[in-house]
């Protein structure tokens, strides 16, 4: 499951989402979103929770995770990560 909402006052956004993992637990997280821009130009998403930051680049062959779940889950099951996921659910990318 994910949202998109915005904190109208601090002209913020956020992304909450919420997972179930292997071991029945709930994880349920509201990350700040920020374009990755350079020079206008949108190269991709920035979400950061607590001291976590995860880029989602938005590349020619689609877009790209930097979190570990990216790369030992995706790259051999082409199932992408929670945050792209999201991003996708979103219809932000
Ligand atoms: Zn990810």
């Amino acid at each position: 499951m994910a949202e998109k909402f915005l904190d109208e006052d601090a002209d913020r956004a956020f992304l909450r989402i919420v997972v179930w993992r292997s071991n029945g637990k709930m994880l349920d997280r509201i990350y700040a979103l920020l374009p990755v821009e350079q020079g206008g130009t949108l190269l991709g998403w920035r979400l950061q929770y607590a001291n976590a930051t995860h880029d989602i680049e938005l590349t020619p062959f689609g877009p790209r995770c930097d979190c570990p779940d990216w790369d030992w889950r995706t790259g051999s099951t082409g199932v992408a990560c929670k945050h792209v996921q999201a991003l996708g659910l979103v219809g932000i990318i």
